[in-house]
């Protein structure tokens, strides 16, 4: 049987590992943060996603633990309303609970928390890893799940380049029931009429709203110190003439778990897998914000990638297939990405009317 070593628990590599414990395939999920360490933010889930998580998690509950949105209501700063689309099976949930969610699934013996991981090598048919620096491992596969900045691809493909993206965001989820309440299920975004910044709000529960600010970095600038009191500031000094719902949400905000979103893309794809390394979610593939794509796409990684494994092929043909078909669609919401990246640097009235905030194939 392969020791299989899942490096990362964010959303694709829990997603692997609850294909793997469901389809009884031995593995082990390492993990750099503690258990409860679950800072963040929102996702916001096409249909697609969902069907991927019911695959694997009770889909009742999580529909408990988040909402479906209504409608995209498209906004001037001032509040005059631009464009309004039905959504479709889009739901929003925070990172936290899907997180916790898709952890459920996992036997405590099979996850270790606080625990780094880095690669050292192959040694026959191998992948050599390191254990918080002290001690080592020779797994059969490892997925590494690691992602974005993903230590394990750094160290495959060391010419890798990432380069800043134009646009930044700031995500804050806060408990207010009285904002709550003054919100339906819908999303709502509200632009500046000279393009590059944006601000939008979703509900997530009768007391808790989700917003965040999205920012062209050539013309809006935070102090890098990132505290909560700079990130205030900048929000305040930014959105404080707004329409008066975006005032009263960031004048009534908690800035304490305001989360910076500095986003960084690969400038080309590497492959997805190296020898008996492969990728999945972020580490394969990190995506700009505009596609709503990443959560999704890390799910359909690891569903495609179980599927395949299960087939019972070499591994270097199961991950040729996996590479072949992945790929192919994700370049297809990257290039999504950077057309909507760049509708949103152009002033309102140069942009597309109607365009959703979600890529889809
Ligand atoms: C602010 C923000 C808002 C977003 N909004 C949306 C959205 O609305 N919809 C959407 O689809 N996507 C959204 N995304 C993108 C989405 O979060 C990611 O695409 C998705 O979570 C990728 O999951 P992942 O598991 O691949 O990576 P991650 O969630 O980054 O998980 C990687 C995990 O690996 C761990 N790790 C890293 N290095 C090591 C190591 N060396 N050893 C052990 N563990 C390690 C990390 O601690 C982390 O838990 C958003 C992202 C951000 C930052």
């Amino acid at each position: 049987m392969y020791k299989v070593a899942i490096i990362g628990a964010g959303v694709s590599g829990l997603s692997m590992a609850n294909y793997l414990e469901k389809n009884n395939i031995d593995y082990h999920i390492y993990e750099r943060r503690t258990q409860n360490d679950l800072k963040g933010h929102g996702f916001i889930l096409p249909k697609e996603g969902i069907e991927f998580l019911s695959n694997i998690i009770d889909i009742n509950d999580l529909y408990t633990k988040g909402r479906f949105l209504k409608k995209y209501l498209h906004y001037h700063q001032n509040g005059e309303i631009l464009s309004e689309k039905d959504l479709e099976d889009v739901f929003v949930v925070s990172r936290s609970t899907l997180i916790e969610i898709l952890a459920e699934g996992i036997p405590a013996d099979k996850i270790s928390y606080n625990t780094t991981v880095t690669l050292n090598g192959y040694s026959e048919k191998k992948a050599c890893i390191t254990i918080n620096d002290t001690a080592s491992l020779e797994a059969d596969v490892v997925i590494a799940s690691d992602g974005s900045r993903s230590r394990i691809r750094r160290k495959t493909f060391e010419d890798e380049k990432m380069k800043a993206v134009l646009e930044n965001e700031v995500v804050n989820i806060i408990e207010n029931e009285e904002i709550a309440s003054k919100l339906d299920n819908n999303f709502l975004k509200f632009h500046h009429e000279d393009g590059g910044l944006t601000f939008g709000v979703l509900k997530l529960s009768t007391t808790k709203i989700l917003w965040y600010c999205q920012f062209d970095i050539t013309r809006f600038f935070i102090n890098e110190d990132y505290t909560p009191d700079c990130i205030k500031q900048f929000i305040l000094d930014n959105f404080g003439d707004w329409n008066p719902l975006v005032s009263s949400i960031i004048n009534d905000s908690s800035y304490e778990n305001a989360h910076i979103w500095r986003v960084y893309e690969l400038e080309k794809l590497n492959p997805f897998y190296h020898e008996n390394v492969v990728f999945i979610g972020d580490a394969a593939h990190p995506l700009i914000p505009f596609t709503s794509q990443g959560v999704t796409s890390a799910l359909k990684d690891s569903f495609m990638l179980t599927n395949l494994l299960m087939e019972g092929n070499t591994l270097s043909q199961t991950f040729e297939k996996y590479n072949e078909e992945r790929k192919a669609e994700i370049e297809i919401h990257i290039n999504n990405g950077r057309a909507l990246l760049n509708q949103f640097l152009l002033p309102l009235n140069e942009q597309q009317k109607n365009t959703l905030p979600i890529s889809y194939k």
